[in-house]
Parts: C-alpha cells; structure tokens; sequence
C-alpha cells in the first residue's frame, strides 16, 4: 500500500488546500521540498474560494474581504493577485428601518437624532447606567454586557441580539464579550466596517492566488481532491515523517475529549434578472425573525459584470453536526478548556504534526491572522530568522 500516493516522493503530507496549507506548501516549494496536499473538496483555496459566472465573481463560501494591518502580509499576498479599493460599508436592515454598520456617527444619528460625538455619547452612557447598573467597575462577563456597555441598549436590542442569537444558536449572554469587539465603534461618521490600514479584494477573485501559487512552484505541489484524509489517515499517516494538519482537530483525535463546537452555514445563491438588487454589497438582516443573517450581492464587490444579471446569496447560519461543514469555532470558556486537552495531546503525542488554521487551531482567525500564523510556522519549520523575501528567483 506505501507505494499507491508514492509516499516516498513526497517531503509533506498536508490535510487541507486553504491558505494555511497552501502557503505552507509553497513556501516549501521554494525551497525545493515537494507537498502531497489531500483535499476533501473538489478545489483548492478552502474557504477563501471564488468562482466566475455572468462575468460576476461569487464567493462560494461568504463575502471575504481582505484586511490587515501587518504590512508583510498584504505585501505577500499582492504577489498573487492585483487588489481593488474595495472597502466594506455595511447596512442593517431591522424590520424595514435602514442603519449603517459599523456604529458609527450615522447610526448614532439614524437611531436617535444625535448630531455631535457627545450627544451621542451622552446617550449611550444613559442607557449603560440603567441596564447595567450592578456591573459596577467590573469588566463585562458576556457579549451581551459588552455591546451594551460600548453602544447602548437601543442599538443592542435593534441590531446586535438578533443577528448575535441566530449567527451563534444560542443566547448573548452566554457568548464571549470578544466577538462584538471585532465591529468598530467610532464617533466620526465614517462607514468603514474595518480599521485597519490596508483593505480590498483581488481583481478576479480568490482563486488565481492559489492557482498562481501551483503554477509557481515547479511542479512540487500534487492536489489529491475530492478524498477526506480521514478515508485514508491509517493508511498514509504512517508513511510521512513531516505533517501539517488544517482540519478539525477533535476529529484528528477521534472526539475523544468530546466534540468541540462549531457553527455552520448555508448558501442561497440566486440569478436574478436585474442590474442592480440592492444596492449595497452586504445587507445585514438583525431581527431574529428572518432566518438568514445577510445578503451578500457580488457584483458591488468589484464593479464588474454582464449587464441585466445579479447574482445573490442568502446566508444561512445552522447547527453544526458531522455531516456538515464547520464553518466558526465557538470560543466560549467551555470549548476553550476542550480544545486545550486536544492541543496538549497534540504536543505530546503528535510534535511532528504541525496543527494549523481555523480548525487546526480552533480559531476565529480571520485571513490576515492565517497568512500570518502559516508564514510563521513557515520561519519556523526552515529557520527563517528575517522577512519573507518575495522574489521567486528560488526557483531558478
Ligand atoms: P479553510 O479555508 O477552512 O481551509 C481548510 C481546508 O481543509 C478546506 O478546503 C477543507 O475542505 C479542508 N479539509 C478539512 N478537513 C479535511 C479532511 N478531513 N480531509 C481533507 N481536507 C480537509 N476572513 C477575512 O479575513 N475576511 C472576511 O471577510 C472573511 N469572511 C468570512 C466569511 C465566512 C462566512 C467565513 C466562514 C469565513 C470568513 N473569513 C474571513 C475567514 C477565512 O475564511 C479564514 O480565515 C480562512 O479561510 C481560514 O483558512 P484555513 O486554511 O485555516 O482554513
Ligand atoms: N454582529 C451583530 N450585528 C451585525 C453584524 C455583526 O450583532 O449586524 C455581531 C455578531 O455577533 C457577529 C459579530 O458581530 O458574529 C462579528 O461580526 P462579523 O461581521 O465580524 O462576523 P463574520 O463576518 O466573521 O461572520
């Protein structure tokens, strides 16, 4: 059986053709070692993957938009692809009334008619003091004391806790206050949905980064698609020295401390006849009545498309069980404490597998931080002291 993935061609075994693996693939390719990559899909790129249709680029698996402060990572990834100026300004639909997101000046002003920062202020310091009143000094326990005490229970009532319950399955309060903190509060009327200093999405989409990264490396990177590791871990694990694992990490070790959980998703997508839909790139959907929690319209990502066609996706949030995709780790205090016995199992038992990414990691990493942490354990695994040199003159 050795011999059937001719195993001993290969310097790497990775699970999973997202940018963790992908990278780390490349980066090794560069330096003349040759992957085996399994991937259970039928594409490369994980859950960063774009497809082209009616000249519209639709992101397969939610709106993914670039953005970053690390420097030497948007360098890295521009070697790749040209990016737009795309920069993400997001509305929230609550039963009919329209405010922008992230809270902002102008959903200050659209919620309750304030007009400078320290009315705006004085309102949400109002509402904080009635609702959490027995908080006192100490930190908040829960997203649903976070939200409140940085913007106020209006717009908490109207546009944080029924997106928040349907997004995550379960009430505020038992969620970790970090979640909210990834949206902006600001007191300038600015609808950015990000602060960071570099944004935009890749002229054409995600793909060709990955595509460019096979043409790229010499013929060292095989993709077998379309086969879960799991159908043929016994088989091949043993066969490969140096592993680099970016699947769910419970399943790697047989749930035995239990199931970490997850959140799924599903897609709608839909053609319609029309130029124009919505007119916003993401609608957000915050009441808890509607069953989707946003509606992405692709052509506003990038401007580019066949006239009279729209292409739309409705986004579903669900349970996760095993037949379905994991989508978003839930960084709660229970599955930290979970995901630590997998973790310390994996130093013991595992040191030479490299567990990497969202699932390998059980992190809500969003691109950047994965770009980042591959380009890491890339420093580590060939001794990298300094930056990334992006000339491809390795190769020749
Ligand atoms: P993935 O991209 O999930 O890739 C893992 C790969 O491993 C997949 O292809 C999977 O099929 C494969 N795999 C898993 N198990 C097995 C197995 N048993 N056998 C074989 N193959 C396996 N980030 C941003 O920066 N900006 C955004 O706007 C943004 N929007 C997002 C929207 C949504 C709806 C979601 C879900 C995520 C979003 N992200 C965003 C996060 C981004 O998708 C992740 O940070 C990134 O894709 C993680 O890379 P990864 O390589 O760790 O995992
Ligand atoms: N959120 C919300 N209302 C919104 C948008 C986001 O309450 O209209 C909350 C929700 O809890 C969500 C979190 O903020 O899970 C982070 O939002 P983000 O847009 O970063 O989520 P992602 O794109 O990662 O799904």
């Amino acid at each position: 059986m050795a011999n059937k993935y001719n195993t001993k061609n290969y310097d790497y075994l990775i699970i999973g053709a997202g940018p963790f693996g992908m990278i780390f693939a490349y980066e090794a390719a560069k330096r003349g070692k040759r992957s085996l990559i399994v991937e259970k899909r039928a594409h490369i790129g994980g859950n960063m993957y774009t497809h082209t249709e009616h000249g519209i680029t639709v992101h397969d698996f939610g709106a993914h938009i670039f953005h970053t402060d690390n420097k030497e990572v948007w360098d890295y990834i521009r070697q790749f692809a040209e990016f737009n100026g795309y920069q993400n300004q997001v509305v929230a639909n609550y039963k009919g009334d329209l405010y922008n997101l992230p809270f902002n000046m102008n959903t200050f002003y659209e919620m309750w008619g304030t007009k400078t920062p320290d009315e705006a202020k004085a309102k949400i310091e109002e509402q904080k003091k009635a609702a959490l009143a027995d908080l006192g000094d100490k930190a908040p326990r829960n997203l649903e004391e976070q939200a409140i005490s940085l913007i106020g229970t209006d717009i908490y009532e109207k546009l944080i806790k029924g997106y928040t319950e349907k997004q995550w399955g379960r009430k505020a309060t038992e969620l970790p206050a970090f979640i909210i903190k990834r949206l902006p509060v600001r007191f300038i009327y600015d609808n950015n949905y990000f602060n960071h200093r570099y944004q935009g999405i890749p002229v054409g989409g995600y793909t060709q980064i990955f595509e460019n990264m096979m043409a790229q490396s010499n013929g060292l990177i095989d993709v077998m698609l379309n086969t879960d590791f799991f159908d043929i871990k016994d088989e091949i694990l043993p066969e490969f020295a140096h592993v680099l694992y970016t699947g769910m990490i419970d399943q790697f070790f047989d749930y035995q401390f239990g199931e970490l959980e997850y959140r799924s998703l599903r897609f709608e997508h839909e053609v319609i006849d029309s130029d124009n839909y919505q007119g916003n790139s993401v609608i957000n959907y915050t009441d808890a009545e509607t069953p989707y929690t946003r509606v992405m319209e692709w052509k506003h990502f990038d401007g580019l498309a066949d006239e009279g066609k729209t292409i739309i996706t409705r986004e579903y949030p669900q349970t996760w069980d095993r037949s379905k995709e994991a989508y978003y780790p839930v960084n709660d205090e229970k599955n930290t404490q979970i995901y630590k016995q997998y973790a310390k199992l994996a130093r013991t038992e595992h040191p030479d597998i490299i567990f990497g990414g969202r699932l390998g990691q059980y992190r809500y990493f969003d691109m950047d931080q994965v770009f980042n942490a591959a380009l890491n354990e890339v420093r580590k695994e060939f001794g990298i002291a300094a930056d990334f040199n992006f000339a491809h003159d390795e190769f020749h």
